[in-house]
């Protein structure tokens, strides 16, 4: 008789979600689909949404906030074209899940939420659970970037912006690439990104539904 655990089952689960949800809707990068079977996404949910994890949706994760759809996860990871020798800024830590995504494809990633409570529990679990060692997190406006840390060679936002923030684009490095769902508090398109020769060249990749950025170029409170 096979004995099943838990981490049995959520690595079916994981593994559904990437035939069913990832390669199914067109997600090609290897490295990107690796990682997303890799990163155990139930612990980034609350105990009592663990099973629902690996559904085909968002989560609320508290503060008012979502953890993302596995699929734009995926999307607007594979959008960021990571080799692997990348400094990534990532604003909107939120529950950590796809700061993972990001710390198994990219050298190193700088992270920053709005709120102390939401950055504290994905620490926890980033730093003391899993062991990531390439992860820097603030707390903060992150529609201000990191200006320390610049320039980056990739830079996503997980939050809807009306506009790609000004120093968000400064911070970019020359060849870089940004991803953003740029529009309304209600409905956005995720625009991508790139810089050449001190300007952003951008293309629309499909239409999304954020939580919004709040910040001093985001939306107001
Ligand atoms: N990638 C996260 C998405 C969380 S939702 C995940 O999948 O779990 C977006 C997050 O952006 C929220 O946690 C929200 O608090 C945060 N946020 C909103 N405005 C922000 C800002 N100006 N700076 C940093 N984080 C911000």
């Amino acid at each position: 008789m096979t004995k099943w655990n838990n981490s049995d089952i959520y690595r079916i689960a994981r593994e559904r979600m990437v035939e069913t949800q990832i390669k199914a809707r067109g997600i090609k990068d290897s490295r990107v689909i690796n990682a997303m079977l890799k990163v155990p996404r139930h612990l980034f949910v609350d105990e009592a949404l663990q099973e629902q994890a690996y559904g085909d949706y968002p989560l609320p994760i508290g503060e008012g906030q979502t953890i993302s759809q596995p699929y734009i996860v995926a999307l607007m990871t594979e959008a960021l074209e990571l080799k692997g020798t990348e400094r990534v800024l990532e604003i909107g830590t939120g529950s950590g899940y796809q700061t993972a995504i990001l710390a198994e494809l990219a050298l190193w990633v700088y992270t920053i939420e709005r709120f102390y409570k939401l950055s504290k529990r994905a620490q926890k679990i980033l730093l003391e659970v899993l062991g990531y060692k390439n992860i820097s997190f603030k707390v903060g406006d992150g529609s201000l970037g990191w200006k320390e840390a610049a320039p980056f060679d990739a830079i996503i936002i997980t939050a809807a912006t009306p506009e790609i923030p000004k120093p968000l684009i400064d911070q970019l490095a020359e060849g870089g690439r940004i991803v953003a769902p740029v529009g309304s508090e209600y409905s956005q398109t995720l625009i991508k990104g790139i810089k050449k020769g001190g300007k952003l060249y951008t293309t629309p990749i499909e239409e999304v539904r954020f939580v919004k950025l709040v910040g001093a170029y985001g939306f107001k409170e």
